[in-house]
């Protein structure tokens, strides 16, 4: 049968020889230091996974480097995870420590495992996406370097996920992190009626909006946006250059926390929001890193060893955490009208 170019190549093809022998029969693993997964078979061999963050966005150079680094110490079997991570698979337990020796020489993070925060899986921001209310790498690498300390050593009650996604359509995991961070526009889309007669389909663009705020104007061979029906999520960009929807001063973040995908000791939850706005202060974002740290601090001070964020919260009580973290409650913050007016305790959608 002729060989295609078109697909994915089968993963089994890239699997290091350790995990094809010992293929389905991984018994337990554990995490002999911050930094290090070691996965035990029934067969008693160890593979060792060395994690290290990385920015996301990185140049050629930087993956030849780091490939070159996998050639020299686990005969070139590396993978990247979806948190933007690297893990190095290594089979010789002689060489974990000279590799990690070697990745800090060179000024990369060893961390991230355990009762840690892994790397914030992220976006595209301004870099790269139609629809951002705010960046991505930049406010992660404002948050990562003022929270280091938590992702080289495994101090904090339980594992810590973050996400961040640069607007609503959430392409970063923020509904189920334990801290999401969330790009907002607050203003509907202007348009621009000369752009929408010259190049845009409108049934489609009536189409992409998820609330029906969009309906035809034949008489002006444009369309008309029900402001009080628009959530701002900037989908209608994404369509049509002629809706644009930035807006530098009302652009900014919100922050939800809470959530966890994993079902380990309590069920899955998504994310809820406790702060609505905070703005883009680029380069180093500091009302986001502060507000983040001061929940983190929270958390570390009064949960139970093994506690998630949300598990701590809802063993406390939402009242009583925006009681002891001093952040304005509002019921703008209720994630369920008919419910929740005053508990915050029922379902999990949220409302902007
Ligand atoms: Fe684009 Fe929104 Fe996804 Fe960010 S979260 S990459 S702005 S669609
Ligand atoms: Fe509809 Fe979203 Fe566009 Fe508002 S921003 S008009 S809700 S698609």
């Amino acid at each position: 049968m002729a060989k295609l170019d078109q697909g994915p190549p089968n993963y089994k093809e890239m699997l290091p020889p350790i995990i094809k022998e010992n293929y389905g029969t991984w018994r337990y693993h554990e995490i002999p230091r911050s930094g290090v997964l070691k996965h035990v078979s029934e067969s008693g061999a160890a593979l060792y996974s060395v994690r290290v963050a990385t920015p996301r966005l990185v140049s050629i150079d930087f993956i030849r480097d780091v490939c070159t680094l996998a050639d020299d110490y686990c005969d070139g079997f590396l993978r990247w995870t979806t948190r933007n991570n690297i893990e190095f698979l290594v089979s010789d337990e002689a060489k974990v420590n000279p590799l990690i020796d070697t990745l800090t020489a060179k000024g990369l993070c060893v961390g991230g495992t355990g009762a840690a925060i892994s790397n914030i899986i992220h976006t595209q921001g301004w870099v790269h996406c139609h629809t951002p209310a705010t960046d991505a790498s930049g406010v992660v690498k404002a948050v990562m370097d003022d929270l280091y300390e938590y992702f080289d050593s495994m101090k904090l009650p339980a594992k810590l996920k973050m996400g961040l996604a640069c607007c609503l359509n959430m392409c970063g995991s923020t509904h189920c992190s334990d801290i999401g961070i969330v790009g907002v526009h607050r203003t509907p889309p202007r348009i621009d009626h000369e752009k929408i007669r010259k190049g845009t389909e409108i049934p489609t663009l009536v189409a992409s909006c998820p609330t029906g705020a969009i309906r035809p104007d034949p008489k002006n061979k444009s369309v008309i946006v029900n402001e009080d029906k628009c959530m701002y999520c900037g989908n209608c960009y994404t369509m049509s250059p002629a809706m644009e929807i930035y807006d530098p001063k009302n652009d900014g973040i919100a922050i939800l926390i809470g959530g966890k995908v994993s079902n380990a000791r309590s069920a899955p939850s998504f994310s809820r929001m406790v702060i609505p706005f905070l703005p883009n202060n680029p380069p180093r974002w500091p009302e986001v890193t502060d507000a983040i740290r001061d929940i983190l601090e929270l958390w570390i001070a009064n949960a139970q060893r093994g506690e998630r964020l949300g598990e701590w919260i809802e063993r406390i009580g939402w009242e009583r955490f925006f009681s002891l973290s001093g952040l304005p409650f509002s019921d703008m913050l209720i994630d369920d009208y008919i419910f929740a007016r005053e508990t915050f305790r029922t379902s999990a959608g949220f409302k902007f």
